[in-house]
């Protein structure tokens, strides 16, 4: 038996065999063809080899979900047949003498843009498809494997680290476990792995040998343990540990359907943080009772090139409408920092968590902000959405905001496009001169939400992404929560609520706290939301202190 020890950041016990991640390149450049009947040849193969692959999908979809899922797949499956496309490849590999992949691109992204332009919001939303279809086959002639894991079992997931646009487009039907040489508990590859419930270790350095590729493995989520081929009383003690996951599971989930509130009847409303449309069946089934953080940057981290807004509309529309009335908080663009989109083509900084991030960015650049706020307002008309602005530090970047919000507005009322006037608008708090100028933030908007990993990490002056840190970044220090309670003071002194959807949320040793503070909202994880929903029903607020705001 080997046993490696890391830092356990994402709960849970899982086995399977370990498999390392790798990098594969998918810039396509223009090849000029030697032999274009060979490029020809080669473009069929690709088509033959996605049609296979979108029927196994369909076909999977159709036994896992029903008929209505399997749809997608085999809509894509007719875009590799469409005649019109096939032949607007051949003749670019015929006309230009390109390659295969050159033509793909090139037709894919013409296509896209024809459907992008059609008045009908369905048929433009087609284009996503379009351009889906041709990485597919793309990626089929470059020989890059679909969802970056070529194996037919799922793996535990090793690798160096992993930036957030390479968890979020990996298979996660694939990821039993993630394994990490380095990374830290707040990044936000650590954040998704507990959003989508998938366990993982961080920071298990160089011990963490590629040659352990292959070898069958237990992950231990909570304490940071790898074992790799352990001995039999490991595995026992670990199948033990599995069954009372299991039996625990079972219990929580008697909480399903019970009230978020205290035994003298302190109502906390129990929200969920989600980073794609397909975590919402994760919130539906864990019975959150509202989406607190929608991470909207994971749509521009998961493309290729800029989201449409018909492409966001749709993915908002479908959150606000599965969550069927309850609130959907949308985070505006929060990229940068670790959360790099290359097609942003941003400049390289020094210091890039204090850099043009999140609000910065989306001020600077009107034309990507206007997109997602049509994208929002319009999803609005479809349940119940809140807008929420991220990196706040001033008065004068929630008024240009706010301005930017009413001209969206105009625009959809003189196009008849419907939307709802009583759409909230929030910040985040998570600079401590939000904390400082919170009372004056506070007469601007509908809402705070405590975005406590940031929060953390301005306050004491501590990189979130640095493992080495370790207790220095310290979430419990005296100052986050002062700075906490401040904003919490400031929003209830202007009558306005209160939320917490960094990491804080889910540490149960702290609901007292936030109790004693009056927080009306904690946003957390899926699978966080029936443990703290069974401790809150446990508690008495007013008996709860503020102690842990003392030195
Ligand atoms: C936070 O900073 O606490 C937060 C919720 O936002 P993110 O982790 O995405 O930066
Ligand atoms: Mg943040």
């Amino acid at each position: 038996m080997v046993l490696l020890q890391g830092k356990g950041v994402s709960k849970g016990v899982v086995k399977g065999q370990l498999y390392f991640f790798k990098r594969q390149d998918n810039t396509v450049t223009k090849r000029i063809a030697e032999d274009v009947e060979a490029e020809k040849a080669r473009f069929a193969a690709a088509q033959e080899a996605a049609t296979l692959q979108l029927t196994a999908l369909a076909d999977r979809c159709r036994e896992e979900a029903g008929d209505e899922s399997a749809i997608l797949f085999e809509t894509h499956a007719m875009f590799v047949e469409d005649e019109d496309m096939v032949e607007a490849i051949i003749s670019l590999i015929e006309e230009e003498g390109c390659c295969a992949e050159y033509a793909v691109e090139q037709a894919g992204e013409q296509f896209a843009g024809m459907f992008a332009a059609m008045d009908d919001a369905y048929m433009s939303a087609r284009a996503a498809d379009v351009r889906d279809v041709a990485r597919r086959l793309v990626n089929n002639l470059l020989g890059i494997t679909q969802g970056g894991i070529d194996s037919d079992e799922p793996v535990i997931l090793a690798a160096d680290d992993l930036a957030p646009s390479e968890t979020i487009q990996l298979d996660k039907s694939k990821i039993l476990a993630f394994a990490t040489r380095g990374g830290s508990g707040n990044s936000h590859t650590a954040i998704l792995a507990r959003t989508m419930g998938i366990p993982a270790i961080c920071g298990l350095g160089d011990a963490l040998k590629d040659e352990l590729g292959g070898r069958l493995a237990y992950v231990d989520g909570e304490t940071g343990s790898l074992y790799i081929e352990p001995d039999e009383l490991t595995v026992l003690a670990l199948k033990e540990k599995l069954d009372k996951q299991e039996e625990l599971k079972a219990l929580l989930s008697s909480m399903k359907g019970q009230e978020d509130v205290t035994l003298d009847g302190q109502k906390v409303n129990v929200y969920c943080n989600i980073g794609s449309v397909e975590d919402v069946s994760a919130v539906i089934a864990n019975d959150g009772q509202g989406i607190g953080l929608f991470r909207s940057e994971f749509l521009y981290l998961a493309a290729n090139d800029y989201p449409t807004e018909d492409e966001q509309f749709e993915a908002y529309k479908t959150v606000a409408a599965a969550m069927n009335g309850k609130r959907v908080i949308i985070r505006t663009l929060d990229i940068g920092a670790d959360k790099q989109v290359d097609y942003f083509d941003m400049k390289k900084e020094e210091n890039p968590a204090l850099g043009v991030r999140a609000i910065r960015i989306c001020l600077n650049r009107p034309e990507v902000f206007r997109s997602q706020l049509r994208a929002l307002y319009r999803a609005s008309a479809y349940g119940k959405i809140a807008i929420m602005f991220p990196m706040i530090t001033s008065v004068w970047e929630v008024r240009e905001c706010r301005r930017a919000c009413q001209k969206v507005m105009a625009e959809l009322e003189k196009e008849g496009i419907p939307y709802s006037k009583d759409t909230e608008i929030g910040i985040m708090i998570e600079t401590p001169s939000s904390v400082f100028i919170a009372e004056e933030l506070a007469r601007e908007v509908d809402f705070f939400s405590v975005g406590t990993n940031d929060l953390t990490q301005y306050t004491l002056a501590c990189d979130r992404q640095c493992n080495d840190l370790g207790k220095f970044y310290d979430p419990h220090h005296p100052a986050v929560l002062r700075a906490v309670k401040m904003a919490a003071d400031a929003a209830h002194k202007a009558g306005i609520w209160i939320g917490i959807c960094g990491e804080l949320g889910a540490d149960l040793s702290l609901l007292p706290t936030f109790l004693a503070m009056g927080i009306d909202e904690l946003s957390v994880s899926p699978s966080s939301v029936l443990p703290l929903r069974a401790m809150l029903r446990k508690s008495i607020a007013k008996t709860c202190t503020l102690d842990m705001l003392k030195c």
